[in-house]
């Protein structure tokens, strides 16, 4: 998290000389911030204007300079199916959809390969780029990463991921098995595996292996498993907590090859019996032992 500061105002300008519109500019300038999903993310801050949104040039430090926001994603087609999908993915998980917007930035449009989930306000901004990428490799794709940025905003209501670490890791690796568990729901995306697989392969290869560094999001081989697991997982009716609690005892305790032959009450022996006969293909996801290829010819 970190904070703007009051001098930041001074670098914002906005093409609308509208004291009321520079106020909305600079109105969320101290707002808490999350995690970016590429290491060269920006961040948003949220203008509350959208009819002035396109003529505001400062989003937030997030961002570049020149980025600005709007509501349509891309052109009607996908504003349409996104913002069907922003609400559907809240409802899966019980939860009313938030604020989505589109960051552009016809200066630098490479500047907006990302997507960011802020808590507070609770918000999601997709980035143009990272936005026609995903779309240049199926329609599913920009779901599913706006599925994995609603599952930012369950940690932030939840307080999850209940295993924290030193890195964004688990926060990420989570995100990554939330939007598995969405896309399997038949009342989510209700997507095959050959719809979903390649997918999560072009949303999960993002990985690093920057172990060590705070932004770390998980190794591509770790991103695949968790999407894998949180895939299986949708197979049964969760709630964001339950769905941690299943999702970190089979990623810390079968994952890491330490599995507990001890069940707790809490794992549903149902659910336990069917993770458990997959426990084999995540492993070697997992390992890399099946590799990306492999993992988007996955059965469901
Ligand atoms: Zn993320």
């Amino acid at each position: 998290m970190k904070k703007f500061k009051f001098s930041r105002i001074n670098t914002i300008f906005c093409t609308v000389a509208s004291l009321s519109l520079l106020a909305a500019c600079s109105s969320n300038d101290n707002e808490e911030t999350t995690i970016p999903e590429t290491a060269s993310a920006l961040e948003a801050a949220d203008l509350h204007l959208s009819d002035f949104n396109a003529q505001c040039s400062y989003v937030d430090g997030n961002w570049s300079s020149t980025a600005y926001l709007n509501n349509t994603m891309i052109n009607t087609t996908q504003t349409n199916f996104i913002y069907a999908q922003n609400t559907k993915i809240a409802n899966v998980f019980g939860q009313s959809a938030v604020t989505l917007k589109m960051v552009h930035d016809n200066t630098s449009p490479n500047s907006t390969y990302n997507a960011i989930s802020y808590s507070n306000p609770k918000k999601i901004y997709f980035g143009e780029a990272i936005y026609v990428a995903a779309l240049a490799k199926g329609q599913i794709v920009p779901a599913m990463i706006l599925a994995h940025e609603f599952g930012h905003q369950l940690q932030y209501t939840y307080n999850l991921p209940s295993k924290p670490e030193n890195t964004a890791r688990p926060n990420e690796l989570e995100a990554d098995g939330f939007a598995g568990y969405y896309m399997r729901k038949p009342s989510g995306y209700n997507a095959t595996w050959e719809q979903a697989g390649p997918g999560f392969e072009f949303a999960y290869a993002i990985g690093d292996n920057n172990t060590t560094s705070a932004g770390h999001h998980g190794t591509p081989s770790q991103r695949r498993s968790a999407a894998r697991l949180g895939w299986y997982l949708g197979n049964y009716d969760l709630s964001a907590s339950d769905f941690d609690y299943n999702f970190f005892y089979y990623y810390n305790n079968v994952l890491s090859g330490t599995y507990r032959t001890t069940t707790p009450e809490r794992i549903n022996p149902k659910i336990d019996a069917f993770i458990k006969s997959k426990m084999a293909e995540l492993q070697k996801i997992k390992s890399g032992e099946i590799s990306g290829d492999e993992f988007t010819q996955l059965k469901d």
